[in-house]
């Protein structure tokens, strides 16, 4: 079993996956590996570090989270070696290109991404926004063999079969609540781990996201000051969506851009889930439309 978080920024992979993550990689076998593909370089978002000093600082948090999590952490280069620029992630074909061998060569079972969102109200981050409709865009083209050969030349005469991965949106932050989701996770076994995973980015929590004011982030003092503030944050989110649980829960919505899972498959290959919360009747409905369509 193999799972990828495809994300934009330096600290996404903890705002939107983490828990889910850890749960997953407790409950499976040794064959599991679990990846986190960041898509920018982390460089534009601070308010006294220069660019280069923010980037560095950046890749060693999510190093340091990445340790403690036990995933492995990818950056995205572009054909001509250069890492996207944060703040500019626009879909063009070398992000694509970039995204399909990403993809291929990690062959994930389950990909995980932001959503593209479907209200005009809600708000977007544009990387956020950049990376979804890339990876919606790249998802059918992941077993076409010779789809981006002219950026990554190969022997056109002799291809494999690349398996295309289920594709799950994570909810959003900049969306505002305009966030539907079909499966919730119960993080709480797992919620000091994430919170020490999510303290790793300091630059973020105790400089740049207080600062930047659209947050609702105090900077904390302390893992333990940060361990309470993450747990709130996560109640008001269950109270917006309408889960009525007092443990922190993540959740994800299943997309047709890639194969289409069963129902029973979903059950089966996730973290237990926490039933109550879970929208299986609509889900359910949903899939068999498009395996009837299919
Ligand atoms: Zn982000």
């Amino acid at each position: 079993m193999r799972i990828l978080c495809v994300h934009a920024h330096f600290d996404d992979y903890e705002f939107a996956v983490a828990g889910t993550f850890e749960r997953w990689r407790q409950k499976a076998g040794p064959d599991f590996r679990a990846r986190f593909l960041v898509c920018t370089d982390g460089a534009g978002g601070h308010q006294f570090r220069p660019r280069a000093e923010t980037a560095r600082l950046r890749l060693k948090e999510q190093m340091d989270s990445a340790q403690i999590g036990g995933f492995e952490l990818e950056v995205l280069r572009l054909p001509d070696g250069e890492v996207p620029r944060e703040a500019s992630l626009q879909t063009e074909p070398g992000l694509l290109a970039a995204l399909w061998r990403a993809i291929r060569e990690f062959e994930p079972d389950y990909l995980f991404c932001p959503p593209v969102p479907s209200e005009p109200l809600s708000g977007v981050h544009v990387d956020h926004l950049g990376v979804a409709e890339a990876v919606r865009k790249v998802a059918y083209l992941i077993n076409v063999p010779h789809a981006f050969t002219p950026e990554y030349p190969a022997d056109e005469t002799r291809s494999r079969f690349c398996k295309t991965p289920v594709i799950i949106n994570a909810f959003d932050g900049y969306q505002y609540g305009e966030n539907s989701y079909d499966l919730a996770v119960d993080i709480d076994p797992v919620f000091a781990k994430l919170s020490q995973m999510y303290y790793c980015h300091r630059s973020q929590l105790q400089e740049w996201l207080p600062w930047v004011a659209r947050h609702a982030i105090k900077a904390p003092e302390s893992l333990d000051d940060w361990t309470r503030q993450l747990r709130e944050r996560f109640l008001r989110r269950n109270q917006a969506l309408g889960i009525q649980s007092n443990h922190p829960v993540e959740v994800f919505t299943v997309t047709a851009w890639g194969t289409i899972p069963t129902l029973e498959q979903l059950q089966t290959d996730f973290p237990e889930l926490l039933a109550e919360a879970c929208h299986f009747n609509l889900l359910e409905e949903r899939l068999r439309r498009w395996h009837a369509l299919g």
